[in-house]
């Protein structure tokens, strides 16, 4: 008897893990049709498999669509593969469900296409752990600190552009055992696709070379966190670049002034989306090169949306090149999820033809609440429950998504937070670290 190959149909729900089914692989053109059955509820399994409070109960029927645009298959060194293809969640009847997060990324693309006629291009740069050896000290951005893991950078490189990605750069960050792996910026939903093909990959890489890997928001609050950057630039219908334009504000073109300043309005009541966990506000803290204040900064690390440099020289290059980065997300965010939420933000900005503030440059955590408003800065909220009650006040953020999304969302999280009610920080962050 020889193993049945299988393929895995993936989503990564509102927890940001990847669940779903296997089928045989020689099924893959009638599953492409027809899908494979899923469940309503399974939206509400948190990040601990407790089930949140669901409106769905028991009852309803759902399918999980794969799409072939969207697949991972890898084959490691010692011969263990690796199949999955992201799929879409559709009703019966096929039309995309409310709580499909990449339909919900679709729909915000769709948005920002009818308002603006731009097209996203985005890359999501990620930090990760070693978490199953105890780290060597003193190994910041080190040549040894990356040969003590350049097998697993290697396998994880590798396995990235077998499954179709475009690896950039890896290299050892700052923290301990801490690592950050850049592929090449995809278009649309591509880029949010390939941001969980990456985290599977880099988890799988590792296990398969006897390690663990976390992306968790942080591990110590005494110590660094794992961000996820969000690259974004934009390109029209004839794939121009529309980001940059030498005369405008640090260099933004008017679409992305716009799209800048909606971010920034609307960063306190999204980031409940992009930085969904308990601990995620353990890193959203000033002086950690995260993101604690909704400000732009040019070429500054402190800012939760960054105008980042270029290196090319020609004009055409430096417009392609030529990016804004959202900051203040992590790995516990489904990455179709965060992109919406960051999308529709940029969107409802270009579409109420906002201004984006002028970049800070000071530390914004020496000014007062007054001083910080009177600039048109808020600190982002502190705790998770205060970023659910900024989304929760924000009709516009709300409005954004189905009508039923913001309350069900709030209970998936409450029970998450319930979760971990009896826990002191380090203990939290332990549980966040066993699942992402
Ligand atoms: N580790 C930082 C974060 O939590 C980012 C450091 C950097 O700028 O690469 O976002
Ligand atoms: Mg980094």
């Amino acid at each position: 008897m020889t193993p049945m190959p299988l393929i895995f149909a993936a989503i990564c729900d509102i927890a940001g893990k990847v669940r779903g089914k296997a089928f045989p692989a020689d099924q893959l053109d009638r599953r492409l049709k027809r899908g494979l059955g899923w469940t309503p509820t399974n939206v509400q399994i948190t990040c601990f498999d407790r089930i949140a409070e669901t409106p769905f109960g028991a009852l309803g029927d759902l399918l999980l669509i794969p799409d072939p645009e969207a697949a991972a298959d890898v084959t490691f060194a010692d011969g263990r593969r690796e199949h999955f293809i992201m799929s879409d969640i559709t009703t019966l009847e096929g039309a995309p469900w409310d709580f499909c997060m990449r339909s919900l990324l679709k729909s915000a693309l769709g948005r920002l296409h009818a308002v603006a006629g731009v097209h996203l291009i985005c890359a999501f740069e990620h930090e990760f752990q070693i978490r199953s050896q105890s780290p060597t000290p003193n190994l910041a951005y080190s040549r040894e600190g990356f040969e003590l893991q350049r097998a697993l950078c290697e396998t994880l490189m590798a396995a990235l552009k077998s499954a179709g990605l475009e690896p950039d750069s890896i290299m050892k960050e700052y923290g301990p055992n801490q690592y950050e792996v850049v592929v090449a910026p995809a278009k649309g939903v591509r880029a949010a696709d390939e941001a969980v093909i990456l985290r599977e990959l880099t988890r799988s890489a590792a296990r398969n070379l006897g390690m663990a890997a976390t992306f968790t928001p942080i591990r110590d609050p005494a110590s660094v966190g794992n961000g996820v950057h969000i690259h974004m630039s934009f390109v029209d219908d004839s794939g121009n670049p529309v980001t940059y334009d030498e005369n405008g504000p640090c260099g933004m073109s008017a679409i992305t002034d716009a799209f800048a300043a909606g971010v920034l309005k609307y960063l306190p009541s999204i980031v409940a989306l992009t930085a969904p966990s308990v601990i995620s506000y353990e890193r959203l803290t000033p002086h950690r090169w995260s993101a604690a204040y909704n400000n732009l900064g040019f070429r500054d690390r402190e800012a939760s949306l960054r105008v980042c440099p270029v290196t090319a020289k020609d004009p055409l290059s430096i417009a392609r090149q030529f990016n804004i980065e959202y900051r203040a997300a992590d790995a516990a965010a489904s990455p179709y999820l965060a992109l919406a939420a960051v999308v529709h933000a940029g969107a409802q900005g270009i579409e109420d033809g906002l201004k984006a503030p002028a970049p800070t440059e000071e530390d914004l955590s020496l000014l007062s609440p007054e001083a910080l408003r009177a600039r048109g800065y808020v600190r982002l909220p502190e705790t998770l429950e205060a970023a659910l009650d900024a989304f929760a006040a924000e009709p516009v953020t709300r409005g954004w998504f189905p009508e039923t999304f913001a309350a069900v969302y709030r209970a998936h999280k409450m029970a998450e937070i319930a979760h971990l009610a009896d826990m002191d920080t380090l203990t939290r962050c332990a549980a966040y670290e066993n699942t992402y």
